[in-house]
């Protein structure tokens, strides 16, 4: 009997932070699926997390093919700030840069799929004959967003060491979200002045090198995004909303999943129950908690909410363990939730959301109204699409103080599931984000495109 051939191999190269690790490894299984093998590419700090966090078991996808988890330095020490993303991106090249050539030569990789934050990797592909498949995790809206940069530093809104010299609402097109300038995300995303500087330069710089792209892969789907994917350099394939594998220990989690949600979601009565999770990097101060804590307890209804081992900046365990004893029997905090089973559940009535664009899609998939309460980056972007252009969701609103109240919570939990337009359209357009995965529409479509790409030499 002949043997069968092997199998094409792929790079798959996350940006380090837990909302680009779990969509490109979504991908991967995915790849998988259709007869690939997969390098994954984590930094070895974030190897080391996510090995804790499913107790040492490695990716084992269904169907016989393999993820191979591979890891390198991410050139900070061990005790450096990994959450100043704009620290992180001038690092990464240098540390990265050659341990992935060595292992493009030495596994014979033809094709990298690398995070458009990571777009660096485009230097090997005239020194390594290697062919790049670009990946947003973000929206579309966001790359064309960046695009803009130039033209915004020209206009003399925003200038090359990241300060806004002129606040004004940027509108790319009528069908696409709105926000201020203030608002653009790499302001938030460097803690310095110089860290941000360096962001903007790199993205001017990175501007022109994604034409060595040959196409970029949108964790979104034509049908709300068709105007920012026409806006895109190089041909665009929309292949979302991409969906977790069937095995959580595949799913590259940094926090092991508490599931003792799931029984108790079960046990609420349908459409009840308010979900609260802010992603995996939004902080909030000890104020902000208390206001928020005390906000899920007067909206009067049962909540599940996630608060994450540093969500909370100085406050102790010892204020979680008074806060879960309170709400014993109303509410359940867990400290990392399985998102998308949570979402998927019938007891689930909303999403009190920080809007991170993977909890977006998630949230349209499963057709869950929002209560948005965005925190930096893409966030506000993506509140625009929920509220002014989808209208599947409210706004929250903090006071002069910029603290969001508790009865601003309370009322605004209130007011969105009072709303049936919310709920109807919310529903819809869950409707269309399923037909956009199934066989032979869009995003399926665009998947099978991807997967032909990818087996080109
Ligand atoms: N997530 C999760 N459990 C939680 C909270 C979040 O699995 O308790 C997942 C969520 O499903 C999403 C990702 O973490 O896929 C967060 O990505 P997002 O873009 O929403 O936010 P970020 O963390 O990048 O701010």
């Amino acid at each position: 009997m002949a043997a069968s051939p092997p199998r094409p191999r792929v790079m798959v190269l996350p940006f380090p932070a837990q909302g680009h690790v779990m969509p490109l490894m979504e991908l991967s299984h995915r790849l998988v699926d259709h007869g690939f093998e997969v390098v994954f590419v984590n930094t070895d700090f974030n190897h080391a997390r996510i090995l804790a966090a499913t107790a040492g078991e490695t990716v084992i996808p269904a169907g016989g093919g393999t993820i191979d988890l591979v890891s390198f330095p991410d050139g900070m020490g061990p005790d450096g700030d990994r959450t100043d993303i704009g620290k992180l991106l001038e690092g990464l090249p240098e540390a990265m840069l050659g341990g992935l050539e060595e292992t493009i030569r030495s596994k014979e990789i033809r094709w990298v799929v690398a995070d458009v934050s990571m777009s660096f990797v485009l230097e090997l592909v005239p020194t390594a004959g290697v062919r790049v498949a670009l990946f947003s995790t973000f929206s579309a809206a966001i790359f064309a967003l960046r695009l803009h940069v130039p033209k915004m530093i020209e206009d003399g809104i925003i200038d090359e060491t990241g300060s806004v010299k002129r606040n004004e609402r940027i509108h790319l097109n009528p069908k696409m979200p709105a926000i201020d300038a203030t608002e653009l995300p790499w302001f938030s995303l460097g803690k310095s002045q110089e860290s941000r500087g360096a962001m903007i330069q790199s993205l001017v710089k990175n501007n022109q090198t994604f034409r060595l792209a040959e196409t970029i892969v949108c964790n979104t789907f034509r049908e709300i995004e068709s105007a920012a994917l026409a806006l895109l350099p190089i041909p665009a394939l929309a292949i979302g909303p991409l969906e977790a594998p069937k095995s959580t220990l595949a799913a590259g989690h940094f926090w092991a999943e508490d599931e003792t949600c799931l029984p108790w979601l079960d046990a609420q009565a349908p459409g009840s129950v308010v979900y609260v999770a802010f992603g995996s990097l939004t902080v909030f101060d000890a104020e902000r908690l208390q206001e928020l804590a005390d906000g899920l307890v007067l909206a009067g209804r049962p909540f599940l909410w996630v608060v994450r081992p540093n969500f909370a900046d100085g406050v102790g365990e010892g204020w979680l363990d008074a806060f879960r004893r309170r709400v014993a029997g109303e509410g359940l905090v867990v400290g990392w939730a399985p998102q998308q089973r949570v979402l998927a559940h019938p007891s689930v009535a909303c999403f009190v959301s920080h809007c991170g664009w993977n909890s977006t899609m998630e949230g349209v998939r499963h057709g869950v109204p929002f209560l948005c309460w965005p925190y930096f980056a893409d966030q506000f972007l993506n509140q625009s699409y929920i509220c002014d252009l989808w209208c599947t969701g409210l706004r929250i609103s903090a006071d002069e103080r910029g603290i969001v109240t508790k009865e601003e919570i309370r009322g605004k939990v209130a007011r969105l599931l009072g709303d049936e337009g919310i709920k109807a359209r919310a529903l819809s357009l869950k409707r269309a984000a399923c037909a956009s995965v199934a066989d032979g529409r869009s995003s399926h479509q665009d998947l099978l495109k991807l997967v032909n790409l990818l087996r080109e030499d």
